[in-house]
């Protein structure tokens, strides 16, 4: 008998057809009666396979009383109770590495696209200003400052690219790495201080919420710019939409923010913003790997293997 999976939302076509192959699939977002769905297939229910955004909710993990694995597509859980589903006996995957690159890229877009003006000289183009006049000068990243909050797997990415396009780099984290040559700053706000860009790609958990406070934004000033591609709750989202608008704040080019995906983003309507809906992982190429990582970790935990890719915090 195939093994049963409940899969919090619709998956990537790699996860879809690979885990329809091999399980019995209940597809928690189709039901209309949730609390009657849990109550009918709960009790059968071996895995759940899920993403960074619906995780997997307490609820659910007490409703599971079989439940052995929490699959994820994505490497940020901090929409899962780690603790919580661990004391419930379940082990937890998520798809880490795989997506490193592609994160770092559009760190670096985001970056250009805010300092270079891209969006605005592109509307420019499509509404046929060029003849009137010429396009206003913008900065540049060589030879800036660049600070890391959060020189983890892809922070180190978004540093390399960074350094190749002539930047200083320094970081910010919990504590200092060995075998790191960029500068640490054991202080936030220090580092802000003295940093043109601040980039923000630590985890989302309950220490790094609003850890880039007001003080964090305002040491980091008018001529300063923050590129947030970690999560929304990082930052003091009120404030930064206050400082932009009053020029307290330089610029900001946001991937991510705390209500996803309805952010309310009329604050965020500045000529000194640029915005994305999370798109850091987007890459035809990227999510699938992560969707493979999904569907592997769950074969080895089947098989009675290694886990590929466990969070053991
Ligand atoms: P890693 O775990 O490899 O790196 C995280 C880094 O954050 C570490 O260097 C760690 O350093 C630092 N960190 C952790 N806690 C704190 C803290 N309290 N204060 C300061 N620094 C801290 O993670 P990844 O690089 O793989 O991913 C980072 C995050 O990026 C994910 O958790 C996810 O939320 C986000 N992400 C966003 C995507 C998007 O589409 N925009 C896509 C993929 C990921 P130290 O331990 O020294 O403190």
């Amino acid at each position: 008998m195939k093994p049963e999976i409940l899969m919090m939302g619709p998956m990537h076509p790699v996860c879809m057809t690979a885990l329809e192959d091999a399980y019995t699939i209940h597809r928690y977002w189709e039901a209309d009666n949730k609390t009657a769905f849990l109550a009918e297939n709960g009790p059968g229910i071996r895995a759940v396979a899920t993403n960074g955004h619906l995780g997997c909710p307490e609820a659910i993990i007490t409703a599971l009383p079989k439940l052995e694995i929490i699959s994820s597509y994505g490497v940020g859980y901090d929409a899962i109770p780690v603790k919580f589903a661990i004391e419930h006996g379940a082990r937890i995957t998520n798809t880490p590495n795989v997506l490193n690159d592609a994160v770092a890229e559009m760190a670096l877009g985001l970056m250009l696209a805010l300092c270079r003006r891209i969006p605005q000289a592109d509307a420019f183009m499509r509404e046929g200003k060029w003849a009137k006049g010429g396009y206003p000068l913008t900065g540049e990243l060589t030879d800036r400052k660049v600070g890391i909050l959060g020189l983890g797997r892809i922070g180190k990415e978004i540093a390399k690219r960074c350094e190749a396009f002539k930047m200083t780099v320094v970081y910010h984290g919990r504590r200092a790495q060995e075998g790191v040559e960029w500068q640490y700053y054991g202080d936030l706000e220090e580092m802000a201080r003295d940093v043109d860009w601040l980039v923000v790609i630590a985890p989302g958990s309950a220490e790094t919420k609003g850890i880039v406070s007001r003080k964090v934004l305002e040491a980091l000033g008018p001529d300063g710019a923050i590129v947030n591609v970690a999560r929304g709750a990082l930052i003091d989202e009120a404030a930064m939409a206050e400082l932009l608008a009053s020029g307290g704040l330089g610029g900001a080019a946001l991937d991510v923010f705390e209500e996803e995906p309805l952010p309310d983003v009329t604050p965020f309507l500045l000529d000194n913003v640029v915005l994305s809906p999370h798109q850091g992982s987007a890459t035809y190429k990227t999510r699938a790997a992560m969707g493979q990582l999904v569907v592997d970790n769950l074969a080895a935990h089947f098989a009675g293997k290694p886990l590929i890719s466990e969070v053991t915090e």
